[in-house]
């Protein structure tokens, strides 16, 4: 059953003569099998192929996170096609842009944005698809029967997710067949998931982390599911002592974290919680400890790699790095062209079978980043220490020059996070006339009495001048996207004018 087709086939295979085991605990109580959910991915394939969807055809989706959904990314790779998921976020001229540079055979929208959809879409089938899984394409499917999987190769193309493009245009990451395979392969078996697994799954599911990293590992494993449309801190709470995994970004720690319902007791049943997409703080490790009794594990990926690094399942998961290449999967930290010795910081590039296979229509930039000989520059900034943990400082394009010098932001924000009143920081660097740019950090404190003086006090005696910030800007919030990362962009463009 669905031989040929490489990812289908391995997503399958976990629950083959398990056609009545839960798959999905939703909202309100009802259950999806892993029968109805193949059936249901099925009729998804086959509607999509009475659409015109040939192998290699994108299909491009806008919807909120429902199982239909996840039975339209399945029927889309049955279809031999192209999943091409979008954040519920966009606007329409962003929603163009992505339909205009990735041509879709067949466009699934919410039927609220029905209009303006097929205004944009104008050469697809715009089809929809809503909050509680119904619309034209569900009709469509529901009128369908069985369909079997087309052929599919590794190296064919399963996926293409656009990057959240903070700097310039969006790319879109073109992943095939077995870079997903791999990956889940890979992560079921580090992270230990089996059938036995109930994994609370609230992240959303047009970014890598929930697709791939939470939806593919649960099938791979033959795992149940309690499927949240999104983050809820009564339904996690409420799931948490009937299952026993999760997978977050660092805002959902944070959040359950100041939620006193959050004990020891409840999270008993919990074998493991996985972290990622974004730093996680210190300090959210350790309360997090304090609390629960249980050690978060902290991973790191990127669109375009799936995942690269993850701390150990066994042994010591260390706070603040992103512990060791996964198995099969090459990391190293590289300055003008060559290693650095352990301890320092550079450009972190990965190679293996995770890596992507380029940027959609973009030879260009596939070149510059994705080398010859196969190893990926991430961009962002890392250093492994003496045990080979990695740990990543930031984003390159983040790091800030100042009178010449470097300086990462990660180092000044630690220092900052650590003392007392202080809620979490971002340290940016902002055009300055003297010194090109200048360091600016900006903090959200945490009770009252935090003076941006006091700030600047304590850090004169621990920072090398250069690195101090010269402005301390008191915020109530960081800016934030969906999964949790600092908008750095945003806070640059906010403060650009400060030492005009
Ligand atoms: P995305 O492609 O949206 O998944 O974003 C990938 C980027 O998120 C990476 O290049 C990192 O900058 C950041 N990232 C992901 N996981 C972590 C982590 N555990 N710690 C720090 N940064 C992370």
């Amino acid at each position: 059953m669905y031989d040929d087709n490489h990812l289908i086939r391995q997503l399958r295979e976990s629950s083959l003569g398990r056609e009545e085991d839960v798959f999905a605990r939703l909202p309100g109580g009802s259950t999806v099998t892993f029968g109805a959910l193949f059936a249901g991915a099925e009729r998804m394939a086959a509607a999509l192929a009475a659409q015109g969807v040939q192998p290699g055809d994108r299909v491009a989706v806008q919807v909120q996170k429902t199982i239909q959904a996840i039975e339209l990314y399945l029927g889309t790779v049955m279809a031999g096609g192209i999943f091409l998921p979008l954040n519920t976020a966009y606007t329409g001229p962003e929603v163009a842009y992505f339909v205009g540079d990735a041509s879709p055979r067949v466009v699934v929208c919410d039927p609220a944005r029905l209009e303006e959809t097929g205004a944009i879409a104008a050469g697809a089938k715009v089809l929809t698809l809503d909050a509680a899984g119904q619309g034209s394409l569900r009709d469509l499917a529901d009128g369908q029967s069985g369909f079997a999987p087309v052929s599919r190769q590794p190296d064919d193309l399963a996926a293409i997710l656009y990057t959240s493009g903070t700097t310039g245009r969006s790319k879109g990451a073109m992943l095939s067949h077995d870079n997903l395979a791999s990956n889940s392969l890979t992560l079921r078996d580090t992270w230990r998931f089996t059938k036995d697994d109930v994994l609370i799954h609230a992240l959303p599911i047009f970014h890598t982390h929930g697709l791939f990293v939470a939806t593919n590992v649960a099938l791979f494993a033959g795992s149940q599911v309690v499927f949240l449309p999104g983050f809820d801190a009564n339904a996690i709470l409420e799931a948490m002592p009937s299952s026993t995994a999760m997978m977050g970004v660092p805002t959902f720690y944070t959040r359950l974290l100041a939620d006193e319902r959050l004990t020891r007791e409840r999270a008993a049943n919990m074998r493991l919680f996985i972290s990622g997409s974004a730093p996680l703080l210190v300090d959210t490790h350790e309360q997090w400890e304090a609390r629960t009794g249980h050690r978060i594990l902290e991973r790191y990926g990127m669109t375009e790699t799936n995942m690269s690094t993850s701390n150990p399942y066994e042994g010591e998961r260390r706070a603040g790095t992103v512990g060791f290449p996964l198995p099969g999967v090459e990391a190293r930290v590289m300055q003008d062209g060559a290693e650095v010795p352990d301890g320092e910081i550079g450009v972190l590039e990965v190679r293996g079978p995770n890596v992507f296979q380029g940027y959609w229509q973009m030879p260009e930039k596939t070149a510059e980043e994705l080398q010859a000989d196969g190893w990926f520059i991430t961009g962002d900034m890392a250093k492994v220490d003496a045990d080979g943990y990695v740990t990543i400082v930031g984003r390159e394009k983040d790091l800030i020059i100042t009178g010449g010098f470097n300086v990462y932001p990660k180092e000044v924000e630690s220092l900052i996070d650590d003392l007392p009143g202080v809620l979490e920081s971002a340290v940016i660097g902002v055009p300055h006339p003297d010194f090109g740019e200048g360091v600016v950090a900006v903090v959200v404190p945490e009770g009252e009495g935090t003076s941006a003086e006091a700030i600047k006090e304590a850090l004169s005696g621990q920072l090398a001048k250069f690195k101090q910030p010269k402005e301390i800007i008191l915020l109530e919030a960081l800016p934030r996207n969906t999964m949790g990362k600092v908008q750095k962009k945003a806070l640059r463009e906010e403060y650009e004018g400060l030492f005009a």
